[in-house]
């Protein structure tokens, strides 16, 4: 038979979470995607290894370069995002911090928002600027005259997350993706608790999207992994990023113009960061990686659904100072959840305690079901409690900026039966009390 699954973006999701990327009939035909378990490749003839080491072909030679069961993930992840081309890394954090290294320079600067993931924050606020790149924070991520505020000749991008960690904040992307544009920038969003079942940015005018694939993509708790995936055709070279233009120089004769004008961000992230920096992702870890994304979008229907009615159940109990999910009605986001998020905001909330820290303490002690952990986006469902964890060692200011109060637990709801989930929650909060 023939394989032609594997390259046709025209099939459905659902389809394309299967086969996209993976060519049966390169592989001895093996169904798994084989885990190619070694740290380099034969190069061949002197002619070719010539060739691999000025790009002009394309293969492996060196893992922490690239390794075959990656560039399946690779492919699959580009697939599903409606992007140019991806590359996974070892790690969120590696996939955000590579993507900051590749789009600024020393005197650069970042606009983002206050709602971030506690390390973007941090590399944004204490790593980078002591490499000269600076991280500058809107006031209001919801107003678009905040953005313009902030940027000036220095800003190389804005980056922002589809859904804000723990408050479940939405942005305007389409909005801010225009201002970046007017101003010659990429907009790059991590959209790991959306996934592109969810959401796809590019849909609405990002240029580069970044994952924890360890949440959702990969989700079943077992693997970390990153990746970053890029759209695919922003103009480099329209006289801000002279890294860029250098990169252009060097490798325009044996790449080829046309791919770099396609994809020079990915192609300079892997050559520059993951090469050199070295963030690069086992093979076993993509392979677990490529097992969960058979199921993603199986597995989001039944995150959404359940969320949706923890939420409202939250809502509804008496020791529940607020929930914070765009899938409420009563949500100041719930508008903007509707056009971005037709099948569901995801199902993550953070909820505040009317009792205080001390009810938050309790509830930690009595939940059976929910797991007390920092991770998100497991199949199982977890709490906790983000000040003492997720947000340790930020000021008060800055967590309350972010929307983490000493009240305030932050759920992840999983895959288990909806009732089950309410039971364990309802026993929890009704024992704040006694
Ligand atoms: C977990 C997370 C990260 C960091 O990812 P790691 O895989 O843990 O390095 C970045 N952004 C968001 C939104 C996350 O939830």
């Amino acid at each position: 038979m023939s394989y032609e699954a594997y390259k046709n973006n025209q099939l459905g999701f659902n389809t394309r979470q299967l086969h996209a990327g993976y060519n049966p009939a390169e592989h001895y035909r093996s169904k798994a995607v084989p885990i190619y378990q070694t740290a380099a490749f034969e190069l061949g003839d002197f002619e070719r290894c010539i060739r691999l080491f000025d790009y002009s072909e394309e293969g492996h030679s060196y893992v922490r370069f690239s390794n075959p069961t990656n560039t399946v993930l690779e492919k699959r992840l580009t697939s599903l995002e409606g992007g140019a081309e991806s590359i996974a890394l070892g790690s969120g954090m590696a996939a955000i911090s590579n993507t900051f290294l590749n789009i600024a320079v020393a005197g650069d600067e970042i606009v983002s928002v206050n709602t971030l993931y506690g390390g973007s924050t941090t590399l944004l606020n204490s790593i980078l600027p002591d490499y000269g790149i600076v991280g500058k924070f809107v006031e209001d991520e919801n107003d678009i005259e905040s953005y313009k505020k902030v940027i000036t000749d220095k800003t190389k991008a804005i980056y922002i997350e589809s859904l804000g960690n723990p408050g479940m904040n939405i942005i305007d992307i389409e909005a801010v993706a225009n201002l970046a544009h007017e101003n010659g920038i990429p907009l790059i969003v991590d959209n790991t608790f959306a996934t592109p079942y969810l959401l796809r940015p590019f849909e609405y005018g990002a240029d580069i999207v970044c994952y924890s694939a360890t949440k959702y993509l990969a989700g079943h708790g077992t693997t970390i992994v990153g990746a970053v995936v890029e759209k695919g055709g922003f103009n480099w070279l329209n006289g801000k990023f002279p890294q860029f233009e250098k990169f252009y120089d060097e490798y325009k004769d044996t790449i080829g113009k046309e791919v770099l004008d396609e994809t020079m961000f990915t192609k300079r992230l892997r050559i520059r960061y993951l090469t050199d920096l070295g963030s690069h992702l086992s093979p076993n870890s993509a392979f677990n990686l490529l097992q969960g994304i058979e199921t993603l979008s199986l597995r989001m229907r039944e995150h959404t659904a359940n969320a949706q009615k923890v939420a409202e159940f939250l809502e509804s109990h008496p020791q529940v100072l607020s929930v914070s999910y765009p899938g409420l009605k009563s949500n100041k986001y719930h508008e903007l959840a509707k056009k971005y998020f037709p099948k569901g905001p995801g199902a993550i909330m953070s909820i505040r305690l009317k009792g205080g820290i001390s009810a938050a303490r309790k509830v930690l002690k009595k939940v059976k079901v929910f797991d007390y952990m920092v991770n998100v986006g497991d199949a199982k469902s977890l709490i906790v409690h983000s000040a003492t964890s997720t947000h340790f060692g930020q000021s008060k200011e800055e967590r309350e900026k972010a929307g983490v109060y000493d009240d305030t637990l932050r759920l992840s709801i999983g895959i288990e039966e909806a009732e089950d989930l309410i039971d364990d929650l309802k026993h929890a909060l009704d024992s704040i009390e006694g």
